[in-house]
């Protein structure tokens, strides 16, 4: 992602090299553009060995198969983030989390950087009942999940690795 002016006074931003890292900063002021990863919580929703998985309806990358979940809001718990999204986007009451990994990924048509919180649940209340921003849900077997309509590499890789296991991680 490229940002080409100063948040803080507007001038233009310079590139320079630091740690090894191409950054932006201000000629005027000396702020500096980082590009931070925006935090993001999204849930592999399992029940019998099947994965609910959500397919997006609006840009970007619509019609994709993803996971539900979505970006932290400031001040929230990535934990209440998923919980809040979970209920936007397909009307349920998740009653249990558990921390599966972290998938860092790219976002949209700038490439905004994005690390997402993966977490399993298996426990939930309401039945699902997808909002707009979802065009379809679908239960997939966990050893068939449509891993080539899935937009984030790295949310891919998570998920192979995790569906892969050997070991079962039961109910
Ligand atoms: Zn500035």
């Amino acid at each position: 992602m490229t940002v080409r002016f100063c948040l803080a006074c507007g001038s233009r931003l310079r590139r320079i090299r630091e740690g090894g890292r191409v950054r932006r900063r201000c000629r005027r002021c000396g702020w500096t553009f980082y590009g931070n990863p925006l935090p993001a919580a999204v849930a592999v929703i399992e029940r019998g060995g099947r994965v609910l998985m959500a397919r997006r309806a609006r840009p970007p990358y619509a019609r994709t198969w993803d996971l539900p979940g979505g970006f932290i809001e400031a001040g929230e718990h990535p934990e209440a983030s998923l919980r809040r999204e979970l209920m936007e986007e397909l009307g349920i009451r998740a009653r249990g989390a558990r921390l599966l990994g972290f998938a860092t990924d790219r976002y949209g048509p700038r490439g905004v950087a994005v690390l997402a919180a993966v977490y399993r649940v298996t426990s939930w209340t309401g039945a699902v009942r997808p909002a707009d921003d979802v065009s379809e849900a679908r239960w997939f077997s966990r050893r068939a999940l449509p891993y080539r309509e899935i937009a984030f590499t790295g949310l891919r890789r998570l998920l192979r690795a995790w569906a892969g296991a050997r070991r079962p991680t039961g109910r």
